[in-house]
């Protein structure tokens, strides 16, 4: 009855399986390659002088150059089937890793993809994500509009035009809470896988640093929480919206926990949502980023994105050195991909 010993394995163990047990009762195809390694991070914990760095590999889950969508897709595309649709109509920024992802997920199962997407900070280079949705066949339509909000009707005009042809399209936009509800629950599965991990390794990792706008921290918080495992989830956001993004990751978060049915639910005091290192504005490369990039690709080998990844190890590199994880126990970052935008970002890197 002791307070000072931590669960025992156990117990830690039948947590996993009865929030396991929770998931299984939501459709789910594979499609990721799991689970993907928890990898230390030594040279670069080192070079900075600050806690144990452990690198979670979500960059390896597959579907053409991985990242956190593959997870997320699982669920997303269990429920496309289960509509008896054979269409994807998705839209994003033409440097998607969403759409590339979705694209890549569609190709495999055989279902049509039609994309619009958005001129966004590199337009129509047939670069990183648009190259690849192009070569994986996808049709392809950019629309050059200033808001995102602005996209669900040419979304809605293209499922149109597939019904008038006969086909069942299935759309995947921006704002949509069945689509945000199943990628939450994506993440709440890698948190058991994180778990396990965690126990194997014989670690107890104090942090999570995870580049998140909604679905990944959400689901993540959500699962260390009914897992009872004690460890904080710091979410650097990419981009900046009009609600403020830890409401909004709290509500995604319910979303998730209604459909498992579980009794713990998710407060913004449960997790830190930190906007510092958006810069100017989404997609634009900061100096943080850029020194993020390289120190990662010079001690570790290890490739981040200009978009993402980057601008959550800024903050992670930042917290370091502002002295903010002074004393922490191990820090994990979550390696959410991206991983083809750097090749259209080559001009950014300072490096010609
Ligand atoms: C989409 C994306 C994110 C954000 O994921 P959410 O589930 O929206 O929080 C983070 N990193 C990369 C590389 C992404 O493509």
């Amino acid at each position: 009855m002791s307070t000072a010993v931590a669960p025992s394995a156990p117990h830690a163990a039948a947590r996993r399986e009865a929030l396991a047990a929770r998931i299984a009762t939501v459709p789910r195809l594979r499609l990721a390659m799991l689970p993907t390694p928890l990898e230390p991070a030594s040279r670069l914990s080192a070079a900075l002088g600050g806690p144990e760095i452990l690198i979670k590999r979500d960059d390896m889950t597959g579907l053409a150059f991985g990242g956190n969508k593959t997870r997320q897709l699982e669920f997303i595309f269990a429920d496309l089937q289960a509509r008896g649709c054979d269409t994807l109509v998705a839209g994003a920024y033409t440097q998607s890793n969403w759409c590339r992802q979705m694209t890549a997920a569609a190709c495999k199962l055989g279902l049509g993809v039609s994309l619009v997407l958005v001129h966004g900070e590199k337009g129509p280079k047939l670069q990183g994500n648009l190259l690849l949705d192009r070569l994986m066949g996808a049709s392809v339509d950019i629309v050059d509009i200033d808001s995102m909000e602005k996209l669900q009707p040419h979304l809605d005009a293209k499922a149109e035009t597939l019904r008038a042809e006969g086909k069942k399209p299935y759309i995947v936009g921006p704002f949509v809470a069945n689509t945000l509800e199943l990628g939450a629950i994506g993440y709440v599965q890698c948190a058991i896988e994180l778990d396990e991990q965690f126990e194997a390794q014989g670690i107890a990792p104090s942090h999570l640093y995870v580049c998140g706008a909604n679905m990944t921290p959400a689901g993540l918080a959500l699962g260390f929480k009914a897992l009872g495992r004690d460890i904080r989830v710091v979410g650097i956001t990419p981009i900046q919206w009009r609600e403020d993004r830890a409401t909004d990751i709290a509500r995604i978060a319910g979303f998730a926990q209604k459909r498992l049915g579980l009794d713990v639910g998710l407060g913004t005091e449960d997790f830190d949502s930190d906007d510092g290192y958006i810069g100017p504005r989404y997609g634009v490369v900061t100096p943080g980023c850029l020194e993020a990039l390289r120190l990662a690709a010079s001690k570790e080998g290890l490739i981040l994105d200009p978009v993402y990844t980057g601008k959550a190890m800024a903050g992670l590199i930042d917290h370091v050195r502002s002295g903010r994880l002074r004393g922490a126990g191990p820090v994990v970052f979550l390696h959410t991909g991206g991983l083809p935008a750097l090749f259209a970002y080559a001009e950014d890197l300072g490096l010609e």
